[in-house]
């Protein structure tokens, strides 16, 4: 049995361990690759320190060039976090020739992800047979081409990158640990109230087709049972061909979408075309979050305008 004395120097031990020591090290400087990972890692580093978002508001992280101020950026930064060369290929080499190479952390690697193979082609099959297999929670991480990126459009990811960013702070800032795994419980609370307010919400548009301008929502589509039909470009970078646009212009008849989403990244005349010719209504749709600031409401104000959106143009036409 242990005595008093024990039991209160256990305790005094277990005091100066939860609180950082006053002469406490400066905390891991952060970077983000996108909004949304900044607005996760936010989130876990309330009240801590504030993350660093790399790409600047508007810009694609498909085809992007790293300026000089960012690559140094990068350089003197503790921890980077990046979906992956799936999704940031400009940030492939930079990161490999870092003078700390253990300071990226890939969040596509993050064990316990839900994955979804990229989908073939841009018109898809119809409702609930989205042209892709279900089982593919299971892919395999060497087949990072193949996976679609786009993971953190589901709730759900996101709880799994918010454990992943506070293991990775945890270990570079042990000090904090405490902090960020207490923030990360509450992060995690509101994402799980996140997902159950946005199944609710989405549960009256499940059954209206629409068209997207690239294939970046297929997470979100795939948690609430959305009903895309297409998408207009094949790559964000690569426009379609007259051939695809007159499909899709078919497509868009035959099974009455109501609704074409363009997104602030890139231009919309292809999408004016189509609205010109058929009687579809033009939407937007920001999987970045570029108008919200990336603090650690912004993932859920992506989210939700997200929601908005969708819900908005779909429901519009009755
Ligand atoms: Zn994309």
């Amino acid at each position: 049995m242990r005595s008093l004395s024990q039991a209160f120097s256990v305790l005094a031990l277990a005091a100066v361990l939860a609180a950082p020591p006053a002469q406490a090290a400066e905390p891991p400087r952060v970077v983000a690759s996108i909004a949304p990972l900044g607005s996760l890692a936010a989130a876990v580093m309330r009240g801590v320190a504030e993350p660093t978002v790399l790409l600047p508001a508007g810009a694609s992280p498909h085809a992007y060039a790293l300026r000089p101020s960012e690559a140094r950026t990068l350089a003197s930064a503790d921890l980077v976090l990046w979906i992956g060369e799936a999704l940031e290929t400009f940030l492939e080499e930079p990161l490999a020739t870092l003078a700390r190479p253990d300071a990226a952390v890939e969040l596509m690697e993050a064990d316990g992800l839900i994955l979804h193979p990229n989908r073939a082609g841009g018109i898809w099959g119809a409702h609930h047979d989205h042209g892709h297999a279900p089982g593919a929670a299971g892919a395999h991480h060497d087949d990072h081409g193949k996976i679609d990126a786009h993971l953190w459009l589901d709730p759900r990811n996101a709880a799994i990158l918010v454990d992943r960013i506070t293991d990775a702070l945890s270990t570079r800032d042990p000090e904090r640990a405490a902090a960020y795994r207490a923030n990360a419980v509450s992060a995690k609370q509101a994402l799980n109230d996140l997902d159950i307010e946005l199944a609710a919400t989405f549960a009256e548009v499940g059954d209206r087709p629409y068209v997207v301008f690239h294939d970046a929502y297929q997470y979100l589509e795939q948690r609430y049972n959305l009903f895309p039909i297409g998408a207009v470009t094949v790559g964000p970078e690569r426009g379609p061909g007259a051939q695809r646009l007159s499909r899709l212009r078919d497509e868009i008849a035959s099974r009455g979408a109501a609704c074409a989403f363009r997104e602030p990244q890139f231009t919309p005349k292809i999408l004016e075309s189509l609205a010109a010719d058929t009687s579809i209504r033009i939407g937007v749709l920001d999987p970045l979050g570029v108008e919200a600031k990336p603090g650690p409401d912004g993932y859920f104000k992506l989210m939700r305008a997200l929601a908005a959106s969708l819900t908005g143009c779909l429901a519009a036409g009755g």
